[in-house]
């Protein structure tokens, strides 16, 4: 069925529980509430003329009316498109052009960002009518905009049993949204996914969790991201479980905090989320008892990170998911009775329903389980295509229906899959393939990293060389190369310990949580020179 007929269901059976916690603002829902809001709303985007397929985007940072207007749009079949909040002027007018945008919903301006300002610019480059909704907090609409309390009060015009007639005209295979890919290796491309496709992995990833409407969700990724909006939101609320919202953007602190204050039981994040928490300087004084599961996703998940999610963290069953934009995400995760090794080393086995192979990327044969190649990913969660954009499509996904994920990987004789890295990262020094991801997991090891990532360099012997980029722990004394070689020595093969070292406060981030290997790379190339 739809998104809109599933969470009608749910909100049904469970009407008193908790729905959304706003951590940071105390403001919260049950089902009911939420239920009602979410209706509201779709009543009043039917009021202003909003049709069935016509694409609305959000560009907000996390708050409850995130969730929301992703409800109340997939209830009148209208299209959401996801505006990751870190954009600016050109690539919103791009997404809002791409997509032919009719309404933007956005969050109110605040200090770092004039949302309605840059909204409003973007209305007068583009060629078509975009109505321009801010998020309000009380107050009146900037000149030329609606607020989404003006929207919501619009609904007076429309009786519910319109809403119910536009529910029952949706078909499951309808496109519901368009979501932008994290942009970790280029400008991001929109994934147009359907009920089906989403839906279905939502619930099939709670289902693998076993989660329950007793389950308390503490969400610090961001919803314009398929983690937030899928394996969160969805997966959430097609099991009665509630979802907790630390605050607009990642803060490691706020995260542990809402885990304690509302009880969580489950925690999400991409690696280098859970590397913050677990480096807090207070972080043994967080009660984090109530957590019994989570999800690590996005990028490689380092071995030891996993290890101490497990032991320190109270998160017995935290599972890791593999995945992308385009297959709405989840293709593979592991399951809380796979052994531990195997849930802190490999992304586990293929979701139910789904199917993957591993290809040699220069015969286009499936490859001997245990042997590196591509991997391949087909069935129901497949994306309909990019939007708008039928080339890039056909190099994505091939004639029958295999998604080209990019990632090199390799499968197990019991079909256990452990990827080792995008291709474009994949390393040549002289003629050897080497993947960061093993040499980066190695040095997790090393008592005074906190955070390292490996990139290949150009070199002029070997043509390219590793480079080991690594934020330091609290106080731990300078790191040079002759040390990192030092550790490595003897535990490594030669070619694979690094040559150069960077010692930095960060890495280069998208929205998303993902390290840029490419920025760091040209930053590397370009300092080499
Ligand atoms: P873009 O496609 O715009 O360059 P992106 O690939 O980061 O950005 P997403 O769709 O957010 O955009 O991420 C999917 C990618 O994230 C996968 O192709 C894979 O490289 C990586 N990834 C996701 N989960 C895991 C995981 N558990 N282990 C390793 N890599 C992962
Ligand atoms: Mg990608």
């Amino acid at each position: 069925h739809t998104i809109g007929e599933d969470f009608n269901s749910v909100a049904a059976r469970f009407p008193e529980r908790d729905a959304l916690i706003e951590a940071a603002t105390g403001r919260r829902w049950s089902y009911a509430e939420l239920r009602q809001d979410v209706d509201r709303l779709a009543r009043g985007l039917l009021a202003q003329g909003i049709g069935r397929g016509d694409r609305i985007g959000i560009w907000s940072p996390n708050c409850a009316e995130w969730t929301i207007v992703q409800y109340a749009t997939a209830k009148i079949g209208a299209i959401l498109v996801n505006v990751n909040p870190a954009y600016r002027l050109h690539e919103l007018e791009f997404v809002v052009t791409q997509s032919g945008m009719r309404m933007l919903i956005t969050a109110p301006s605040d200090a770092r960002s004039d949302y309605a300002g840059m909204s409003l610019k973007v209305r007068e480059a583009c060629p078509g009518p975009l109505e321009i909704v801010v998020i309000d907090d009380g107050g009146a609409s900037p000149d030329g905009a609606l607020t989404l309390g003006q929207v919501v009060a619009s609904a007076e015009s429309v009786p519910p049993a319109r809403l119910q007639e536009r529910m029952e005209q949706l078909r499951a295979d309808d496109p519901i949204n368009i979501q932008y890919t994290s942009g970790t290796t280029g400008f991001p491309k929109g994934a147009t996914l359907t009920h089906r496709n989403i839906l279905n992995n939502g619930f099939s990833i709670g289902e693998l969790m076993g989660y329950t409407p007793e389950d308390r969700v503490v969400l610090p990724v961001p919803f314009y991201h398929c983690f937030g909006m899928v394996i969160g939101n969805l997966n959430i609320y097609s099991h009665g479980a509630a979802a907790i919202l630390p605050g607009r953007s990642f803060s490691a602190a706020d995260t542990l905090q809402a885990v304690q204050d509302h009880r969580g039981t489950s925690l999400y994040g991409v690696p280098t989320m859970f590397i913050a928490e677990l480096a807090l300087e207070d972080f043994a004084d967080y009660d984090l008892s109530t957590l019994r599961t989570g999800v690590m996703a996005g990028s490689p998940c380092p071995v030891e990170i996993m290890k101490r999610v497990i032991s320190d963290m109270n998160m017995g069953e935290v599972a890791i998911c593999y995945g992308m934009t385009e297959t709405s995400p989840v293709s593979t995760m592991t399951r809380s009775e796979d052994s531990i090794s195997r849930r802190t080393s490999t992304v586990g086995r293929t979701m139910p329903h789904l199917e993957s192979r591993i290809v040699d990327t220069q015969t286009g044969e499936t490859t001997e389980r245990g042997v590196i190649g591509e991997l391949h990913t087909r069935g129901y969660s497949v994306m309909q295509g990019y939007w708008n954009e039928p080339e890039k499509t056909a190099l994505a996904v091939d004639q029958d229906g295999w998604m080209h994920t990019g990632d090199l990987a390799s499968m197990d004789e019991d079909g256990y899959i452990t990827i080792e890295g995008r291709m474009k990262d994949m390393v040549i020094r002289g003629g050897e393939n080497i993947y960061p991801r093993e040499i980066e997991d190695f040095l997790y090891q090393h008592p005074d990293i906190q955070d390292v990532q490996v990139i290949g360099v150009p070199d002029e012997k070997y043509g390219e060389e590793l480079m080991a980029c690594i934020v330091l722990r609290p106080g731990a004394p300078e790191l040079t190369a002759e040390d990192i070689a030092a550790f490595c020595q003897g535990r490594l093969a030669h070619f694979k310990i690094p040559k150069c070292v960077e010692v930095r406060a960060d890495f280069p981030m998208t929205v998303s949580g993902k390290v840029r290997k490419e920025q760091m790379r040209e930053e590397a190339a370009e300092k080499l020179r």
